[in-house]
């Protein structure tokens, strides 16, 4: 494993971190011994960056990391989320923040986080978020509750909006650094170098497109994108090629995002994610692959208030 410090934070964090909403089986349904078993292999495997939400399995996913990591606690870095607490149930405010973070830390077992986040801003009023939600994670921080805070979001730009107006310590875009996608170079990759903010890339695999499993009915991408990434599964295959060591191998070499946070259930998905660190790609197939994403290349989908989405970005644009 690779370790590299979350910009100007202490965390050492592995190349590789572990997305625990799997476990709130927001993918499908993964059993209490999977979940923990996919948990410890992880640790096993070097794995120290664990992230998850209240959202994600409405406590489900942090009962279960939290129950998953307690030998282990105080070896790895915990991350988790406030503001979402289900599907359409956002609430931002410092009241609502501040008590419902004392159940995360309870459901994680717990009474330190290493990093509290903002879930998902873009369904937030941002004037609140900034004002009102980001000095309360302060606060907790003083009291010693977290020892760093973030946002969290599917608009890079957005996030870089709001890093730019008000000091935080990472910041967790998902969907915009991938095979599909790159639009988090235009803004928020360059903010987060400059002022040594924690950049975290999630959603190697757009969330699953690219593992050649079953799609989740909720998944928001557009008809195309869909049909691309699975083009992109039957290229790989018939280069006996993991589509996943692909997705993974491209987000690794990032230059800026200390961690890609990938969503594993499994002990063999942990094991195979890791051998991507080592993975060359045969340029034959990237370049077939590059071609047949370069019409939906940086497509996105709506994703929160429509006042808060980025400007669209020219398909097949900033490669
Ligand atoms: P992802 O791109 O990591 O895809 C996860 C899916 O890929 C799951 O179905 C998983 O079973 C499958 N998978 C994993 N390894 C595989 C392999 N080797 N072969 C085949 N399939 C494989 O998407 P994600 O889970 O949404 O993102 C990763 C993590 O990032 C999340 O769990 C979460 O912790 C974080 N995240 C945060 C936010 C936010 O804060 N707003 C949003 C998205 C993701």
């Amino acid at each position: 494993m690779r370790y590299q410090v979350l910009g100007s934070t202490e965390l050492q964090v592995s190349a590789i971190g572990f997305g625990a909403s799997t476990l709130g089986n927001v993918f499908g349904n993964v059993s209490v011994e999977e979940s923990q078993n996919a948990v410890l292999s992880a640790v096993d495997h070097g794995i120290n960056f664990f992230d998850v939400s209240p959202y994600y399995g409405l406590t489900l996913a942090e009962e279960r990391l939290g129950e998953a990591l307690r030998s282990v606690r105080r070896d790895v870095v915990v991350a988790t989320k406030c503001g979402r607490y289900g599907v359409d149930r956002f609430d931002f405010s410092p009241r609502t923040i501040t008590l419902e973070f004392e159940q995360s830390l309870r459901r994680l077992r717990t009474d330190q986080v290493d990093l509290l986040q903002v879930h998902d801003v873009e369904f937030g009023d941002i004037r609140q978020i900034i004002e009102e939600t980001i000095p309360t994670m302060r606060q907790l921080q003083q009291q010693g509750k977290t020892r760093y805070i973030g946002i969290t979001g599917y608009w890079p730009g957005l996030l870089a909006h709001i890093a730019q107006e008000v000091p935080v310590d990472t910041v967790l875009s998902y969907c915009h650094s991938n095979l599909m996608m790159d639009d988090i170079e235009r803004e928020l990759t360059p903010i987060a170098r400059s002022r040594n903010i924690g950049l975290i890339n999630a959603s190697p695999l757009h969330m699953g497109l690219l593992g050649g499993g079953e799609v989740p009915s909720w998944h928001p991408a557009p008809e195309e994108v869909k049909h691309a990434a699975s083009d992109v599964i039957e290229l790989c295959r018939a280069f006996s090629v993991e589509p996943s060591m692909i997705a993974l191998h491209a987000c690794l070499q990032h230059r800026v995002a200390a961690t890609t946070l990938v969503g594993m259930s499994t002990v063999a998905q942990v094991h195979e994610n890791c051998t991507a660190l080592d993975f060359q790609p045969d340029p034959e197939l990237m370049a077939a692959i590059r071609n047949r994403i370069a019409p939906v290349f940086n497509t996105s989908w709506s994703s929160g208030l429509s006042e808060n989405e980025d400007q669209p970005f020219p398909i097949g644009g900033n490669r």
